[in-house]
């Protein structure tokens, strides 16, 4: 007999499961089918591909054993099965990523229910069994192998694992029931759970009761054995089969997600290439999408048959968040991982794939769209960058902030509104930063809201800073950032900065001289409305649009600035005037380094930077 600790996440997942007030233990059931279904799956890609089992004769199925006498419920499955070492790693730790950023989400309402789509988002998977039992036990052979092997626990620290006599491979989870969870022992109660959650898995499920009946005045029990789902492949279904509830339930049970999908795509496609898919999009993203180690959601079938979940490029990479199946007529079984990167019948499917996906998030209705950009909006950009082939339908999908109003709109919107109106030239105007709330107030909006300008608040900062330079155009108008770009001038406004220009060609060459190799140049602009001063990169540098890139990993980018002075603050305008030297170098280095400050570079001043502006502040006083 051995004896085993459990890692110390699934202790503390344990705890909660099983003191917790949990609304539906129904899923449970749903659980241990799921994993059933996926143990059979892997056998059946044995059978078919490996010598070793294709004399087998084999009969791939569930059985649902109710026990009222014992008070007990077994979930058995002629599956693949599990050697000891499979025993220790599957039930005894958590090997999934995230799990402790999940608990600590857990502790947090540990008094109150635990949010079934928390659980949903993280699968606990096998642990929702103590949610109906102190006592639950594997017994389980692994196809191949010799040795069978039992694990026994109750929910607490530790679990057991001992050596066993099994006759064939699978795996029997053996439940006994706790005394609030007995309606399990009526096949009702499982009939109506299986139709529920797993009547489309491709596998048939059976129930095994006893019935009493009555004969001449003598009860008996008679042993019952019932087909209770219709095992049908839902994805091989023809559509106008399938009705909605039974898409959300496959997809439920198939993804151990516990909310519904926000929307699904089922294709049939005959021709050329035989395949059928389903793809799903989760309402919430999976919680792992922006991790390195992230679960893949699409699983591979060929002929019916389970190939793969592991392959994480059956679709790009930026559409991650995707649940679904691909399903091949036309790929050999024993297919290798190596040939399927490389396999031109699996590379037609997943391009027909991609555009069926963004068509169908491009039509979502307004509701479910919302709700798609904020959950998915980054990955789109993502794909923006990396997707040349349907770039033009992404930039379709994206979404961003705008000074227009305070919801998101589309690149179309965009164009839509400014292109009415007068001598309004074919440039989408954006800025990037961090914060929308900034980003609003920022100075270098001010003479594009003056001149009724659109502009679009770009606050994925790390991102945009990288993608959106690279989109150049779209439908023919250029996306300029005008951080590195001084807004489009009417002629009045022309002729009006020629004029400030000569008046202040004093102020800005004495300027020049006190800032010296410290900037690039001194200007008047007419970009700003109220601040007195800004600093913009000298936007022939190539290295100026990655500039955030740089400032936010905390390096100074070797970009120099231009500093431009507002001629028609009323700072400025008095400084025209001012003799006195100390004042205007004083002035010089205090409206250059504040005006750093609010890009967030350091001020070159550091040191002496508040001596300024208290000797600044003691004169005008
Ligand atoms: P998940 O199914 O989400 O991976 P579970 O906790 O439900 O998480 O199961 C953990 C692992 O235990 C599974 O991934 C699988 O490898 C193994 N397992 C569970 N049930 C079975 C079964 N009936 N047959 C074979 N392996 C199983």
């Amino acid at each position: 007999m051995a004896k085993y600790q459990y890692q110390t996440e699934v202790g503390q997942l344990l705890h909660l499961m099983t003191h917790s007030l949990y609304s539906n233990t129904d899923i449970f059931l749903r659980e241990l089918i799921s994993n059933a279904n996926d143990a059979l799956d892997k056998f059946n890609y044995l059978h078919l591909t490996n010598e070793k089992f294709k004399e087998e004769k084999w009969e791939p199925k569930i059985v649902i054993k109710i026990d009222k006498e014992d008070n007990s419920l077994s979930v058995i499955d002629n599956g693949i099965g599990m050697n000891e070492q499979d025993l220790i790693e599957n039930l005894g730790t958590i090997a999934k990523s995230g799990t402790k950023a999940f608990l600590e989400q857990l502790q947090k309402n540990k008094e109150q229910k635990i949010d079934s789509n928390l659980i949903g988002q993280f699968g606990v998977g096998f642990y929702s069994v103590f949610m109906v039992s102190n006592h639950v036990e594997v017994i389980t052979k692994k196809a191949g192998e010799e040795k069978a092997y039992k694990f026994v626990s109750d929910g607490s620290g530790e679990f057991e694992v001992n050596e066993v006599i099994k006759e064939s491979h699978g795996t029997v989870v053996y439940i006994k029931l706790k005394d609030d969870a007995k309606e399990y022992l009526e096949p009702f109660k499982i009939r109506e759970i299986v139709k529920k959650y797993s009547n489309h898995i491709p596998y048939k499920i059976y129930m095994k009761y006893q019935e009493e009946t009555t004969k001449d005045g003598k009860t008996q029990k008679e042993e019952k054995s019932e087909l209770i789902n219709d095992a049908t492949a839902l994805w091989t279904l023809p559509k106008s089969q399938i009705k909605e509830k039974e898409y959300i339930e496959f997809y439920k049970t198939t993804w151990g997600d516990f909310e519904e999908p926000l929307t699904w795509i089922h294709t049939i496609a005959e021709g050329s290439i035989e395949y059928k898919t389903l793809f799903y999009i989760p309402k919430k993203a999976p919680f792992d999408i922006f991790r390195a180690d992230f679960t893949p959601g699409v699983k591979l079938y060929i002929k019916r048959t389970f190939i793969t979940d592991k392959e994480k490029e059956l679709l790009p990479l930026y559409l991650r968040f995707v649940r679904g199946i691909i399903d091949s007529e036309d790929l050999p079984l024993n297919v290798s991982r190596e040939i399927l990167q490389e396999n031109k019948i699996l590379a037609n499917i997943k391009q027909a794939s991609i555009k069926k996906i963004l068509n169908t998030i491009k039509k979502l209705p307004k509701e479910k769209f919302d709700i798609f950009v904020n959950e998915y909006n980054k990955l789109i950009k993502e794909g923006i960058y990396t997707d040349h082939l349907n770039k033009e339908l992404l930039l379709e999908i994206v979404r961003y902030k705008t000074t227009a109003h305070n919801d998101y709109t589309s690149l179309d919107e965009y164009i839509e509104r400014e292109k009415e109106k007068k001598d309004r030239k074919k440039e989408i105007y954006y800025i990037i930063g961090e914060n929308e709330d900034v980003l609003r107030n920022s100075p270098l909006l001010e003479s594009f809201k003056k001149n009724d300008l659109e502009v679009l608040l770009m606050t994925d900062k790390e991102l945009d800073e990288v993608v959106t330079p690279s989109i150049g155009e779209y439908k023919g108008w250029k996306l300029v950032d005008i951080s590195l770009n001084e807004a489009p001038l009417n002629e009045e406004e022309k002729k009006e900065l020629e004029k400030l220009e000569s008046e202040y060609s004093a102020l800005v060459t004495k300027f020049k001289d006190i800032l010296g190799e410290n900037v690039k140049d001194v200007k008047v602009t007419n970009r700003l409305v109220e601040s007195p001063s800004c600093v913009v990169p000298n936007n022939s540098d190539p290295m100026a649009s990655m500039r955030h890139l740089f400032i936010q990993m905390g390096q100074e980018p070797k970009i120099e600035y231009i500093l431009e002075l507002n001629a028609k603050s009323d700072l400025i305008k008095k400084l025209k005037n001012i003799k006195d030297e100390k004042i205007l170098e004083e002035s010089a280095w205090v409206l250059l380094d504040s005006a750093r400050i609010a890009e967030g570079l350091e001020p070159i001043k550091r040191d002496k930077f508040s001596k300024i502006v208290t000797s600044l502040l003691s004169k005008a006083l």
